[in-house]
């Protein structure tokens, strides 16, 4: 079975929900919360996609967000973004097209970008329309994706469908380490969602050793939980 390996930043304004999302996503896995206290963590995960195994490496902020310019070395060889904004808030919407810069600018290689409206619950206070983010997504070649962190609705297939895009760009890009596994366990794991099989075995909370002090800015994040 082919196996790939690839890394995921999601950007976006304080607030946004990122953090919610990851947690959201990954917690299907794990029970435990993600520690607030580090400067950046990353989670691993494996996303089954037909006979194809995409192993994500999802990293998420602790506050770096809130600088003019995050650290380049927490979306440094990534492959794949997730812009995440507020759907109540226009100017965290706006927002997007400041971490769109950042990246063209900062990461030369091809990425896998997806611009996600979260907070979709909210409705009754949508600032941005639908149809402006999904324009403006597609003006940037990114899909576009609306969730509700809260509610649970859509995490899934934005991931499935990163995942998806990441194997489809790998036969053409070396940045993305490919390789074939015999691993006769991973037919076991259903397409598209993480299992708790998959998460006993790869996923845990990881500290990447070498960037805690240099990706940190010295700032906590308050525990949230939505
Ligand atoms: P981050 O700063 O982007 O990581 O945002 P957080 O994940 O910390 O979320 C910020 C706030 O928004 C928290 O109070 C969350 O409970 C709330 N939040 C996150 N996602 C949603 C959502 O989908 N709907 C609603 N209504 N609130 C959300
Ligand atoms: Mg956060």
């Amino acid at each position: 079975m082919k196996v790939i390996e690839a890394k995921i930043v999601v950007l976006g304004s304080q607030g946004v929900g990122k953090t919610s999302l990851v947690v959201r996503y990954i917690g299907k896995m794990f029970s435990k919360h993600i520690s607030p206290t580090i400067g950046a963590s990353f989670f691993t995960c494996n996303i089954s996609v037909e006979d194809s195994r995409v192993k994500l490496q999802v990293w998420d902020t602790a506050g770096q967000e809130r600088f003019r310019s995050m650290a380049p070395m927490y979306y440094r060889n990534a492959n794949a973004a997730l812009l995440v904004f507020d759907i109540s808030s226009a100017a965290s919407f706006a927002a997007i097209k400041g971490w769109v810069k950042e990246l063209q600018s900062n990461v030369p290689e091809p990425m896998v970008v997806s611009v996600v409206g979260n907070k979709c619950d909210l409705a009754e206070c949508r600032a941005v329309p639908r149809a402006e983010a999904a324009q403006y997504a597609a003006s940037i070649g990114a899909q576009y994706a609306e969730t509700s962190a809260l509610h649970d609705q859509g995490i899934d297939q934005v991931f499935l469908s990163t995942a998806t895009s990441l194997l489809k760009m790998s036969t053409s890009n070396g940045a993305i380490r490919s390789y074939d596994s015999a691993d006769g366990d991973s037919d076991r794991v259903p397409t598209g969602s993480p299992t708790e099989e998959t998460a006993t075995h790869t996923g845990k909370v990881e500290l990447p050793a070498w960037s805690i002090d240099s990706v940190a800015h010295g700032e906590l994040q308050k525990s949230m939980c939505c």
